[in-house]
């Protein structure tokens, strides 16, 4: 659970039992309204929990292990530790969250009906109506076709079957997302113009979300689709100029950085990888300090996370690289460097492959 949703509920417990409930249903306690707005606000809650349990109910039927649901801002987020096996379960999945909240709405409704027509206490019928009304946005939100909200999927799954090629649907549908999310946007900076500044924020987050998280998923498909299962020999830089760790700084300027141009370099002690040395390292020390430090001091010694095996794939090294945020890797066979790898290498490489499936797009295989 995300700290967002601490927030929401204190703004939502707020907004219900000073506003929505006693404007909807006059007459009634202030401690009523404030018992209604918790129940409210559960129920809201409640909603959206069983909403994600359907999709990653339906995930597991299709063997998708679930990493975990996240519970934050705009609602919740099943996280699939993998992508949909084909289009008929990425259907399903996506199909699934709606149809629950679609069973809560009936539910709620039909209890609203019958409270109301049998004469229940007005907080109960008030309440069933509000979850009922609430689980109709969330369906009618979630099923823009905008990708990745469900409706999105769904949109996937169809172009997924017809162009039988999931990073093409995927680009499709979430192109579809980035232009509701600049709707989105639109439409909150128009409302904070209006003077509904709280509610503009709003649908601007909302908005900025959808489209960062439509471009994030489709460059992850179009990655991994490249990457995955791919050896990472044949990025690897293997000339590389190295740096011995016993001498000053002084030295490596000279005689590395002013003739290499590289703007890092592993370090080897007695043959073996020690660490890297980049400019960074040296900036922090004054010219007249060189000569009274080694590169073995200032060095950042070889961790896992700046190393990584030649066995690995391309994907993984990705992976690493967007997880530590450093743009070179060092490829070792134990303590043995066999190269370089980098991050630019890769994108080349992506980009190269993307622009030639656009060439062949007529005649696709995939
Ligand atoms: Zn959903």
């Amino acid at each position: 659970m995300d700290p967002s949703w601490l927030f929401l509920a204190f703004l939502l417990v707020f907004t219900l039992s000073r506003g929505l409930f006693p404007n909807s249903y006059p007459g009634l306690t202030e401690t009523t309204y404030f018992w209604m707005g918790i129940l409210g606000m559960l129920g809201l809650f409640g909603s959206i929990v069983l909403h994600e349990f359907g999709h990653a109910w339906v995930a597991q039927r299709f063997g998708l292990p679930m990493r975990g649901i996240t519970l934050f801002l705009f609602g919740g987020v099943a996280e699939m530790s993998e992508e949909s096996p084909g289009p008929a379960a990425e259907f399903w999945m996506a199909i699934a969250g709606p149809t629950v909240s679609a069973l809560i709405l009936i539910c709620c409704l039909t209890l609203s009906f019958l409270g109301k027509m049998h004469g229940w206490p007005v907080p109960f019928t008030g309440l069933f109506t509000y979850i009922a009304f609430m689980n109709g946005i969330l369906i009618a939100f979630n099923l823009v076709p905008a990708f990745p909200l469900d409706g999105g999927r769904i949109l996937r799954a169809a172009l997924w079957q017809w162009k039988k090629s999931l990073p093409k649907a995927t680009r499709i549908a979430s192109t579809f997302g980035k232009w509701f999310g600049s709707l989105l946007i639109f439409m909150g900076i128009f409302n904070a113009i209006q003077g509904e500044v709280l509610g503009g924020i709003w649908w601007v987050l909302i908005g900025l979300f959808l489209r960062q998280s439509a471009d994030a998923s489709y460059k992850q498909i179009l990655f991994q689709q490249h990457l995955e299962g791919k050896s990472l020999k044949q990025f690897v830089k293997t000339d590389v100029v190295t740096v011995p760790s016993n001498i000053d700084i002084r030295i490596l300027v000279d005689e590395y950085f002013h003739q290499h141009y590289f703007k890092g370099y592993p370090v080897l002690e007695n043959g073996e990888l020690a660490g890297y040395i980049a400019i960074r390292q040296i900036r922090q020390f004054p010219t007249e300090e060189w000569t009274k430090h080694a590169v073995k001091e200032i060095m950042v010694p070889a961790t896992p996370d700046n190393t990584i095996s030649s066995q690995s794939d391309a994907m993984t090294a990705l992976t690493q690289i967007q997880k530590t945020g450093l743009s070179t890797l060092m490829v070792v066979e134990g303590r043995h460097l066999v190269g370089l790898l980098s991050l630019k290498d890769l994108l080349r490489f992506l980009s190269m492959e993307l622009e030639l499936e656009d060439e062949g797009s007529g005649s696709a295989t995939k």
